[in-house]
């Protein structure tokens, strides 16, 4: 899709539609152009409000054609909720919304006031971003394995046009950030969408080393499973050694210039099927393509980074492999050496995703990041902790907790803070190894997962992002328009990123 600027008031111009808004229960504006709008259709904008209730809450959506009497085919007039809870998120489901609404209008284009000053605080360039990411993400369809032609409906959106005067070069680079941004989310809800007979650990593989061959500041390694053997990542392997596919520990590296001061490892999960191993999943397998989300939203970032190019260096480091039962599937109280040397009797071979990030972690520590950040969909736990619309955080440092907290709230991807009860950890020493992978003895398996993670961060400054819940959607939102993958959290990822 694309973005561009216009002087021509819009109209003037053969856009397919163009859109105001409505604060709830405050009627048309002024500044984005709805009272004008209105006076061309001879108050029929108004009236049409009026007579179908139209208040302006979050959501609703009013459309109005002009039969010919402004060069546009339609008016929408969409709804931002009550202006004390106006926000940059506000704009962002806003542009989700406009670009459905045109994608079911069949429109191809679409045109919108950029006003200047600020709304509620936020100014021109942040809603401007965040109209574009709304609408990109909106945009997001995954038809590849659809064969009939109806089915395969292709959207229509490709361009918006956005009037209004002002400093074109900033609101150029919002908009360029905001559009990669959306690259990064659709590389990543790709990557969890496709299923496990295509998506292997080495396709994975194969896509970070596309990541390198598209931007020249990143580059790749991939290790098979020799290389893995070599670098005695024991956790990894134990974890892939059931399936019939090998495993793969990609390392990626974003080179930016200048001399950085601050270097950022992030670390994904990248189970790419989890079956449970052993202890076999008796519900929901289904799902579990989506076990790999975490290493999507790194390799989404790095997409993104690359073109964003923030002052800052960043290392991925991502341990794919697959869980599967079999007759040389790792089995409950194996005991197994991690990369770091410490020992973990496995309890559940379903705990596996904090088996592979161990030795990821390990890893990730020798390029002595200034901060260590992983993503995994690693405890169902985290649902009931804060539901399905926030991502769990634990960390080790109040203020880089606090800096992704804050990136997450301006993302529009919520997250909050659990505590670490170090006396959880108790019951993971109990058995003959240093540690158990399960069975910390606390119902809180989303704080014992982070207990069992930090054991192998070293001093590092860390911070651990529970995604279990917030990675895939069960309904369609105004910004992710399909059940599916959500791309969570490389929007956070690269708004920390950016702020550094
Ligand atoms: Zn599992």
């Amino acid at each position: 899709m694309d973005f561009k600027f216009t002087q021509q008031p819009l109209e003037k111009i053969p856009v397919d539609l163009v859109f105001a808004t409505s604060f709830e229960k405050e009627g048309l504006r002024g500044p984005d152009g709805g009272i004008v709008f209105d006076k061309y259709l001879d108050g029929n904008l108004s009236r049409l409000m009026q007579d179908q209730n139209f208040e302006g809450k979050e959501g609703e959506i009013l459309c109005v054609p002009t039969f010919q009497k402004i060069k546009p085919k339609y008016v929408l007039v969409a709804g931002l909720g009550p202006q004390k809870d106006f926000s940059a998120e506000s704009i962002r489901r806003l542009g989700g919304r406009i670009c459905q609404e045109a994608n079911r209008l069949r429109a191809r284009s679409a045109g919108g006031i950029l006003e200047t000053g600020g709304i509620k605080g936020v100014p021109p360039e942040a809603r401007l971003r965040a109209f574009v990411e709304g609408c990109g993400l909106a945009a997001y369809q995954f038809i590849r394995f659809k064969t009939k032609e109806d089915k395969k409906k292709k959207n229509t959106l490709q361009t918006v046009w956005f009037y209004g005067r002002g400093k074109t070069a900033r609101l150029q680079k919002a908009s360029e950030e905001a559009q990669a941004i959306v690259g990064g989310v659709e590389l990543a809800r790709d990557l969890t969408n496709l299923p496990p007979n295509h998506l292997t650990p080495s396709v994975l593989g194969r896509q970070a080393l596309a990541l390198a061959k598209k931007h020249k500041n990143i580059s790749v390694t991939v290790l098979g499973a020799a290389e893995i053997l070599k670098q005695k990542m024991g956790a990894l392997l134990a974890v892939a050694q059931g399936s019939a596919t090998p495993p793969a520990f990609i390392h990626l590296k974003y080179n930016p210039s200048g001399k950085p001061k601050t270097k950022v490892a992030l670390i994904g999960k990248g189970i790419t099927f989890d079956s449970g191993g052993l202890n076999i999943k008796t519900r929901e397998q289904e799902l579990m393509k989506m076990d790999m989300a975490g290493a999507a939203a790194v390799l989404g970032a790095f997409d993104a980074l690359a073109r964003v190019q923030p002052k800052v260096a960043v290392e991925g480091f991502i341990p794919a492999a697959e869980n599967m039962p079999a007759g040389n599937a790792y089995r409950p109280s194996d005991i197994l050496t991690t990369r770091s040397g410490k020992t973990v009797e496995i309890v559940n071979t379903d705990a596996e995703g904090r088996l592979a990030l161990a030795d990821a972690l390990d890893f990730a520590c020798e390029s002595k990041p200034t901060y260590m950040i992983d993503m995994a969909t690693l405890t169902g736990g985290t649902a009931y902790a804060v539901g399905e619309l926030v991502t769990s955080v634990l960390g080790n440092d109040k203020r880089l907790t606090a800096r992704l907290l804050a990136a997450g709230k301006k993302a529009g991807e919520p997250a909050w803070e659990l505590p670490i009860v170090q006396d959880y950890k108790k019951g993971y020493l109990k058995g003959p190894a240093d540690l158990k992978n399960s069975g910390s003895g606390t119902k809180a398996s989303t704080i014992s997962g982070a207990l069992f993670l930090e054991e192998f961060v070293q001093n590092n400054k860390w911070v651990h992002m529970d995604i279990a819940s917030t990675a895939w959607a069960d309904e369609p939102t105004s910004y992710h328009p399909m059940v599916g993958a959500t791309g969570t959290p490389v929007r956070t990822l690269i708004y920390f990123l950016m702020d550094l």
